[in-house]
């Protein structure tokens, strides 16, 4: 489809707001009435740019309480339209959009408002444009999508069209039935727009908490879904203005605007068929399967963490063909160190997430970037993406298929004993608070990570806010953490990786022997635990002993322990789940924050 999105939807100047839907990807634009009038470019000057940048002007927007106005006052409103039709005609906008009368003296007169559109109509269709008619959901009268349409009947003029807005629609309670018997090619105009089911005042909801598909709770599909079948071939445009956005910056915005429209569309896509489902542009979709492949550590000299990796009980599986990289294995967890990397840091890590192809084209159409990097003859393809914060997320193949990750190391003859660690758990990930929505979208938008949890601590310098994200179908989880002051301000990238052990009693036995330092839970910790759970005295003395936490819910236990963290706060997770417990031990967070501050 032509995709399309509002000015008033961004944040900045005019011409920012242009240069910004363009970097997108948008086909064309409206242009808010106020954009223009705050901007020292005459309308033929925007209009060039626009073509300049490749964007059709699709509307030109609003013209408010044309009809159900006092005759007469009337005058003075053809008065208004002739000179606004003007500077549409000098966009180039082939469309006007015209909202429902929203004064308090506004007429209740179906036969004055169709005759006044009539005349719109007539004033309009001699500038060669169509106005497309939008009940406004706070119109005086006019405040339903059915009876816009009906006042649309009424006129009775050919350049008089029903725009549907998705928002005013859904806010008043319709849904795509309510466009039933609606031709098509009467429809003028299609915005949309979603918002967070909130109980207020619609006019303050619409103005300040009106999203981007996909980030409410609405059925903008549903209403798109009917304008297509309905027969309606315009754009598809964006529509939003909110508190948020007004704040953020404008390239961001369009870029998240766009992903929003690949994901209405990927909607779109399972809801419609035949002819109509063709007009829609389906992008590859999100992965069978994303399970985690490995972490790379970045170490230039080599001597950060291959220590680290031996005390955990890693041992050297394999080399890379053709690059200074080592691939360290304990049982199913895979590290790789790669020494041509800037670091120390822990900015990678692999998913196997097939079909790789469909991920990287996927990637593109959501406008992630791709990573920069030289791919040696006969190498798996990794297709790399880089997230909002910088992370490097490559995607392989299953094992034993083309573009296995594994395929790129030569593997090492000496094998030391398997610990058997069971593989990576889940990797916490730090991010600055400006980034985490962006973030969030990469792992949503992409693999089709779900939110698991959202939840926010007291650490000993600020505040810790915690996002949790796991695959539908796969292993991969993912916690972004943001920390809001303190130390935990500086992190970036991953912070922590969890191992999932078996037996953590004796993963941490071995550990410690091999020199590794554990963070140590207090003594009054232990006292609680025993408050909170009556624990049987002898797991307590065990779990004292080992200096591990625990959590316990209704589906079951979480025993785990920490490295004493390490350069720029990192730290290694060793834990064993038992029976079903799903969770992360969050209730164990502060005594853990507090522990490493100590340390
Ligand atoms: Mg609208």
């Amino acid at each position: 489809m032509h995709r399309g999105i509002a000015t008033v939807s961004l944040s900045g100047i005019l011409e920012e707001k242009l240069e910004a839907i363009a970097a997108a990807g948008f086909d064309g634009v409206e242009i808010f009435d106020n954009d223009l009038v705050a901007s020292p470019l005459p309308p033929q000057e925007i209009a060039r740019r626009c073509a300049d940048l490749g964007l059709t002007v699709d509307l030109f927007q609003p013209i408010r309480d044309v009809e159900g106005v006092d005759p007469a006052r009337f005058p003075a409103v053809l008065h208004r339209v002739r000179r606004k039709l003007e500077v549409a005609s000098a966009l180039g906008a082939g469309t006007v959009l015209a909202c429902s009368n929203a004064l308090p003296d506004a007429v209740d007169d179906p036969d004055l408002s169709a005759e006044q559109l009539h005349a719109v109509g007539e004033l309009a269709a001699s500038f060669g444009i169509t106005v497309a008619y939008e009940a406004l959901a706070w119109g005086r009268h006019v405040d339903r999508v059915g009876r816009a349409w009906a006042a649309v009947l009424r006129a009775d003029h050919p350049a008089i069209t029903l725009a549907v807005d998705t928002f005013h629609m859904l806010a008043r309670g319709d849904d795509g039935s309510a466009l039933a018997g609606i031709p098509g090619d009467r429809i003028g105009f299609l915005q949309v727009a979603d918002a967070p089911l909130l109980d207020m005042n619609v006019l303050e909801w619409s103005r300040h908490f009106r999203c981007f598909p996909g980030q409410g709770t609405l059925d903008v599909a549903g209403v798109v879904a009917a304008v297509l079948e309905a027969g309606y071939r315009g754009p598809l445009s964006l529509e939003i203005f909110s508190d948020v956005v007004r704040e953020a910056d404008p390239f961001v915005t369009a870029r998240d605007g766009m992903r929003s429209l690949v994901f209405l569309e990927d909607q779109l896509g399972e809801r419609l068929s035949g002819p109509v489902r063709e007009q829609i542009s389906v992008a590859p979709p999100v992965p069978r399967r994303t399970d985690v492949a490995f972490v790379e550590l970045s170490d230039p000299t080599g001597s950060v963490y291959p220590g680290l990796l031996s005390g955990l009980g890693f041992h050297v599986a394999g080399r890379h063909r053709t690059k200074p990289v080592v691939w360290w294995r304990n049982g199913g967890a895979h590290v790789v160190v790669n020494e041509a990397a800037p670091g120390p840091a822990a900015t990678a890590f692999g998913l196997v997430a097939p079909p790789v192809a469909d991920v990287a084209e996927r990637a593109a159409a959501l406008l992630w970037p791709a990573v920069d990097k030289t791919r040696g003859e006969g190498e798996a393809d990794l297709p790399g993406i880089t997230s909002p914060s910088g992370l490097h997320v490559f995607v392989s193949a299953e094992p034993g298929e083309t573009d296995d990750w594994h395929t790129d190391f030569v593997a090492d003859d000496e094998r030391a004993p398997d610990n058997g660690w069971l593989g990576l758990d889940h990797l916490d990930v730090a991010v600055s608070a400006d980034q985490l929505n962006e973030e969030l979208s990469f792992f949503r938008t992409l693999f089709g990570l779900h939110p698991v949890s959202s939840e926010e601590y007291i650490q000993p310098e600020g505040r810790l806010r915690i996002r949790a994200l796991r695959a539908e179908k796969g292993d991969l989880r993912v916690a972004l953490t943001v920390s809001d002051s303190g130390a935990g301000a500086q992190q970036h990238g991953i912070t922590q990786m969890a191992f999932a052990t078996p037996d953590v009693v004796d993963a941490v036995r071995r550990i410690r022997s091999r020199g590794v330092e554990l963070l140590s839970p207090p003594d009054n910790y232990y006292a609680d635990l025993d408050a909170r759970f009556a624990l049987d005295p002898d797991l307590l003395v065990l779990l004292r002993k080992h200096d591990l936490l625990y959590d316990r819910n209704a589906t079951g236990e979480l025993l785990h322990a920490y490295t004493v963290p390490g350069e720029g706060g990192f730290q290694v997770e060793i834990l064993e789940r038992r029976g079903g417990y799903d969770g992360y031990g969050s209730a164990n967070t502060h005594v853990r924050l507090a522990a490493a501050r100590r340390s």
